[in-house]
């Protein structure tokens, strides 16, 4: 149930329109003056975003409240509809500017207000939609359709906002590249299709073998890139881990049961006595993997 915040002075008007509003479907909330209004409105975690304010109310009128709330930062603004005996266009103007979605002017008629909630209705859902849709597009636009992983830019972007709190914090950070070997054999010999299935295997072990703070996320084709903030033996460990993860257990591919290896190449990010960016860690881990290639791969090379 919609719930609306009704702010009027006047106790008969406000009861009236309580009913009314409780008649029509809504469940009000109300306020006695401005003061109380902006209190439920600050201090209510999920506060009501349908409003109905009275423009003349003690301590805080319906104007200034107005005001106040549209300085308050949301994704999800109330739409407000002030409550007015003016009715003299510089005052309509004065609401409209002051933030008011919408204003009625008293005295009026019910079916009026029944018609502006429902405007009002209809656009917070409208804007409710395209938040949904905006977190959605957000989300779709950081991770990997694949895999499920951050995709390529987040995980650059994670590498960066890790190595400036690595430097805040004076810890060190581990940057994996890690390459599924010999996978192209894979497409060549059972397809396209069979090889995604082992990519997205190959993200769940991933993602299975590291501490949930650590990240990984899918660099490019078969190369994934995995972050840790262990201390050197444990990094070691966790990498080897993830190496095992994928070497020890075979995967199914059209009902064929195929060993697969992968090779790690780790450059290690140390403040202080280092200063390099998120580019010369990629190059030296990226050296590295190169490194674990031609160490006959499946093993875990560390810069
Ligand atoms: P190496 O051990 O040296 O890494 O050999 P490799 O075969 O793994 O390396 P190479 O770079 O020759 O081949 C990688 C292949 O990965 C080539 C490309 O077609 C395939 N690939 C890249 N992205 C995808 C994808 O999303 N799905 C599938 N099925 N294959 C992909
Ligand atoms: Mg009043
Ligand atoms: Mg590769
Ligand atoms: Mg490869």
């Amino acid at each position: 149930m919609t719930r609306i915040l009704i702010a009027e002075d006047d106790l008969t008007s406000r009861s009236m329109l309580s009913f009314i509003a409780d008649h029509w479907g809504y469940q009000p909330v109300l306020a006695e003056d401005g003061q109380e209004a902006l209190k439920i409105m600050l201090g209510d975690d999920d506060p009501p975003r349908l409003l109905l304010l009275d423009w003349e109310m003690p301590k805080i009128d319906g104007l200034t409240l107005c005001k106040r709330l549209r300085e308050i930062e949301s994704e999800d603004p109330p739409y407000i509809i002030l409550l007015t005996a003016r009715s003299n266009t510089a005052d309509i103007v004065a609401g409209l500017d002051a933030g008011a979605n919408d204003y009625i002017s008293k005295p009026f008629e019910n079916e009026e207000l029944r018609a502006r909630l429902q405007v009002g209705s209809r656009i917070l859902a409208l804007q409710q939609e395209l938040n949904i849709a905006k977190e959605t597009l957000t989300l779709q636009a950081s991770y990997d359709m694949l895999t499920g992983l951050l995709n390529h830019g987040a995980i650059i972007e994670a590498l960066d906002l890790e190595l400036e709190s690595a430097t805040q914090s004076q810890a060190p950070l581990y940057l994996g590249m890690c390459d599924v070997d010999h996978f192209k054999q894979i497409n060549d010999t059972y397809g396209h299709m069979a090889g995604d299935h082992v990519l997205q295997e190959v993200s769940e072990r991933i993602s299975q073998s590291i501490a949930p703070y650590d990240q990984v996320g899918r660099y490019g084709g078969e190369e994934f890139l995995i972050l840790l903030h262990n201390p050197i033996e444990q990094a070691a460990t966790v990498f080897e881990q993830v190496r095992k993860a994928i070497a020890d257990t075979p995967f199914s591919i059209d009902g064929e049961s195929l060993q697969m290896t992968m090779s790690f190449g780790v450059s290690t990010f140390h403040p202080v006595e280092d200063n390099r960016e998120g580019k010369a860690l990629l190059a030296a881990a990226d050296k590295a993997l190169f490194a674990a290639k031609a160490n006959g791969r499946n093993c875990v090379v560390m810069e």
